[in-house]
C-alpha cells in the first residue's frame, strides 16, 4: 500500500482557488496512474491525499520504484490560471502481510511512513518501518479526528472577559477554542493546536473561529450588548496568510459586524519576525478598523523601532510577569517598564493572567488599562458570558471602549488629586 500526500497543497489551494485545487488533484491522478501497472489501484483517499495498492506479491525493490516513480511523474510543472505550478509528494509505504494484517492498521503504518518522509524534508519515498508508528500512529490519528471534528462542527469558542481596571466593567471578550471531542470530553487549544499546526489544519481552524467569534459578537449586539468587542487569536501560520485580511473581511462582512468590534491577538514572535512584511499584513488589518493585540508581550524579542512603526492598539503582558509580581519587585517593574512603553507609543495595556485581588491593585496602581483572569472569571460559555456582563455592567453606563477610555483617564485624574 502505498499513501502519497501532496506537499504544501493547501498553499496552492488557498492562493489560486478551490478551482484550480480540483484541476490540480485531477491532474495528479492522471498522473499517478501511469505510476502503476493495469492490475493496480488507484485512488483518492480524500483532500490531497492518494493511495496506490498494488497488487500480488511486489518486492520492496519494485514498490520504491513505483514511489520514485511517482515522484518522477510529478516532476512536469503543471499550467493552472496561467502560472506554472510545481507540486510534490512524499510518500509512504507499507507491506501486507508484513507490516500489518488489517487494513486499518495497513494504512496508518504508510501514513505513518508518509510522515516520516516529510519528516525528511518531502518529496520522497519512505517505508514502514517498526518504532515509526508509536509517536506517529497518535498524531495520524488525531489528525483523522481532527478533519472530523472540522467537519461535525466539534469545535466551540468559550469567551473570557477582558475588563477595566478602574471601573470593572467588562468591555470586551477573549474566544478561547475547545473540541469537544466525541470520547475524550472537552479539550483545552493545549491538546490539539500543536498537531492541527503540524498537519496543516490550523489555518482552517482558525479561518472558523474567526467566522464563529463575529458571528457571535453580532448576536451579543442584537441581545443588547452593542459596545461588546471580541478578541480573536491568530496563529502565526495565520498571520502569513496571503489572503488573511480577506478573511477577515468576508468574516466581519457574512454578519455585517463593526470592524470596531474585533480585535486580534498576535504573538509576539509572530509578528516580529519579518518584520516588514509584517507592517504592510498589519496596516491592511489596521485599516479596516479591526483592533491589533500583541500577545503574549514580553516573552519573545521585540525591535522598538519596529514597535514604533507597526499600527499596534494594544501590548498584552504575559502571565508570567503577572504571576510573580507581587512577590518580586523585578516583575512589578517590567510590568511597570511596558505600561509606560505602551503608553508613550499611544497604546492600550492590558494584564492577563491575574489571579488575587493583590495583582490587581498593583495593577491598578501602575496605571494598567484592562485586565483578564481567573480573579474575574475564567473562560465562559457564551450563555454564561452574557449572564455575567448584565450582572457586572448593570447601573454602568453603556460605552464604547473609548468613551469608556476617557472617564477613565477623568477618574484617575480625579484619584490624584484626592491623593
Ligand atoms: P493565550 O492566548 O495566552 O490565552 C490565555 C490562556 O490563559 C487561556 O488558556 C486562558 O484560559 C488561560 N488563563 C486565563 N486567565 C488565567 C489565569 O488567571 N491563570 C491561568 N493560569 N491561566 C489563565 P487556554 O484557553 O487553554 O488557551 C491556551 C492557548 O491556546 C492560548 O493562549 C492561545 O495561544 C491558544 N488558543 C486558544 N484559542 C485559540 C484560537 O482560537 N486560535 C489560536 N490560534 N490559538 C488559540
Ligand atoms: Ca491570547
Ligand atoms: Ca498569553
Amino acid at each position: 500500500m502505498v499513501v502519497i500526500d501532496l506537499d504544501r497543497f493547501k498553499v496552492i489551494n488557498d492562493s489560486l482557488g478551490h478551482r484550480a485545487g480540483d484541476d490540480l488533484l485531477r491532474e495528479v491522478a492522471e498522473r499517478l496512474k501511469r505510476a502503476v501497472r493495469g492490475v493496480d489501484t488507484t485512488a483518492r483517499l480524500g483532500g490531497d491525499e492518494f493511495v496506490l495498492l498494488l497488487n500480488g506479491p511486489v518486492t520492496h525493490a519494485e514498490a520504491v520504484a513505483v514511489g520514485t516513480r511517482a515522484i518522477q511523474l510529478m516532476e512536469p510543472s503543471m499550467r493552472l490560471l496561467g502560472i506554472d505550478v510545481h507540486i510534490s509528494p512524499s510518500i509512504g509505504i507499507a507491506f501486507y502481510p508484513r507490516d500489518a494484517l488489517s487494513v486499518d492498521t495497513l494504512l496508518a503504518r504508510a501514513d505513518a511512513a508518509m510522515y516520516s518522509a516529510k519528516e525528511r524534508g518531502r518529496n520522497n519515498v519512505q517505508c514502514y518501518a517498526e518504532g515509526m508508528s508509536t509517536v506517529t500512529q497518535e498524531s495520524v490519528k488525531l489528525e483523522s479526528e481532527l478533519h472530523e471534528a472540522l467537519r461535525s462542527e466539534q469545535f466551540e469558542l468559550q469567551y473570557q472577559p477582558k475588563v477595566d481596571t478602574l471601573t470593572g466593567r467588562i468591555n470586551s471578550a477573549e474566544a478561547l477554542i475547545r473540541w469537544r471531542h466525541p470520547q475524550r470530553g472537552l479539550l483545552p487549544p493545549g491538546a490539539f493546536i500543536g498537531i492541527a499546526d503540524e498537519c496543516g489544519l490550523l489555518d482552517d481552524i482558525g479561518e472558523w473561529v474567526l467566522f464563529e467569534a463575529c458571528r457571535q459578537a453580532k448576536a451579543w449586539q442584537r441581545a443588547g450588548l452593542p459596545h461588546l468587542r471580541v478578541a480573536v487569536n491568530l496563529a502565526s501560520s495565520q498571520f502569513r496568510l496571503a489572503n488573511l485580511v480577506d478573511q477577515i473581511r468576508r468574516a466581519l462582512e457574512a454578519v455585517d459586524l463593526d470592524p470596531q468590534l474585533l480585535e486580534v491577538e498576535l504573538t509576539e514572535s509572530a509578528v516580529m519576525s519579518d518584520a516588514e512584511e509584517s507592517i504592510v499584513i498589519l496596516e491592511a488589518i489596521s485599516s479596516m478598523g479591526v483592533l491589533v493585540s500583541v500577545d503574549d508581550f514580553g516573552t519573545g524579542y521585540s525591535s522598538m523601532s519596529y514597535l514604533r512603526r507597526f499600527p499596534i492598539d494594544k501590548l498584552k503582558i504575559d502571565r508570567c510577569f503577572v504571576e510573580e509580581m507581587t512577590r518580586r519587585p523585578e516583575d512589578a517593574s517590567i510590568v511597570g517598564a511596558i505600561i509606560s512603553l505602551a503608553h508613550s507609543l499611544q497604546m492600550k495595556v492590558i494584564a492577563e493572567g491575574v489571579e488575587t485581588s493583590e495583582q490587581l491593585a498593583l495593577l491598578a496602581q501602575l496605571g494598567c488599562d484592562q485586565y483578564q483572569g481567573f480573579f474575574f472569571s475564567p473562560a465562559l460559555s457564551p450563555a454564561q458570558f452574557v449572564a455575567l456582563v448584565k450582572k457586572s455592567n448593570a447601573g454602568q453606563p453603556d460605552l464604547t471602549e473609548d468613551e469608556a477610555a476617557r472617564t477613565h483617564s477623568k477618574l484617575a485624574g480625579v484619584k490624584r488629586l484626592r491623593r
